[in-house]
């Protein structure tokens, strides 16, 4: 799906709109298959998302031509089979469609867990107490405290960065012939701000932002794999969509 139309685009992101080649976000979801196994990472918009352009939350003007659960069903596999739904971190863009996930484990960082339900920040930009609310109900959440190997096998690792939100992370995903590829979460939303060097203002801490950024990129270099930026719509473009994949 694509957001845009900030009013205040520059102010958020420290760049001016006409120096970002695209400012409209992407917001993927990506499926992760290793064997019988499976995972989640980030749940996006809902689905009930308008396919057009519409009004979203924060001034956000939101569309949604395809929708998580068709893509699942073309290719065979029920939301209820998914055995981990892996969130970067709580905000409402990356929650959208976290009830198709109520049987799998709902994988966390503590931090992140802490600041969305917490008094002081549970109005911050970005978080939805109703999801979180949601989310506290179910008995699978698994709240992980640092970097995590989620299979077992070193295939699939969550690092923890902070300083977009407290408990924020990215994943990397080791592929057997495409090689690794890391996924940035909301460490960086733009490819504009690694080059500008800049972190939006809305991010709750920004020199730990600034060291995140420094970890993704270094371990996008020390793997020799693949850095995509969840959000930025230039490489969201030339990313394969499912059902095509990559292994
Ligand atoms: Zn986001």
């Amino acid at each position: 799906m694509d957001m845009s139309g900030w009013p205040y685009f520059e102010e958020m992101y420290g760049v001016q709109h006409n120096a970002v080649e695209i400012p409209a976000q992407a917001n993927p979801c990506f499926l992760v298959v290793n064997g019988d196994k499976s995972l989640i990472w980030d749940g996006g918009f809902p689905d009930y998302t308008p396919a057009s352009p519409s009004p979203g939350p924060h001034g956000v003007i939101v569309s949604m031509p395809v929708k998580l659960n068709d893509q699942l069903a073309e290719i065979g596999i029920s939301p209820r089979e998914i055995d981990y739904f892996a969130v970067s971190h709580l905000h409402f863009d990356h929650l959208g469609n976290w009830s198709y996930f109520k049987t799998s484990e709902i994988i966390v960082q503590e931090l992140e867990w802490e600041a969305a339900t917490s008094k002081n920040l549970e109005n911050q930009i970005g978080y939805d107490s109703s999801i979180t609310a949601n989310l506290a109900d179910l008995d699978n959440l698994q709240l992980i405290n640092g970097d995590y190997d989620v299979f077992g096998d070193g295939s699939v690792m969550l690092i923890y960065a902070p300083g977009h939100t407290n408990g924020s992370q990215f994943i990397v995903v080791k592929l057997r012939d495409f090689g690794p590829v890391i996924i940035s979460g909301d460490v960086i939303h733009f490819r504009e701000e690694l080059e500008h060097g800049v972190v939006p203002n809305f991010n709750i801490d920004a020199e730990e932002s600034k060291r995140s950024i420094q970890k993704i990129v270094e371990y996008a270099e020390k793997l020799d794999g693949k850095l995509w930026i969840q959000h930025d719509p230039v490489q969201h473009k030339q990313r394969m969509i499912s059902p095509q994949f990559y292994q």
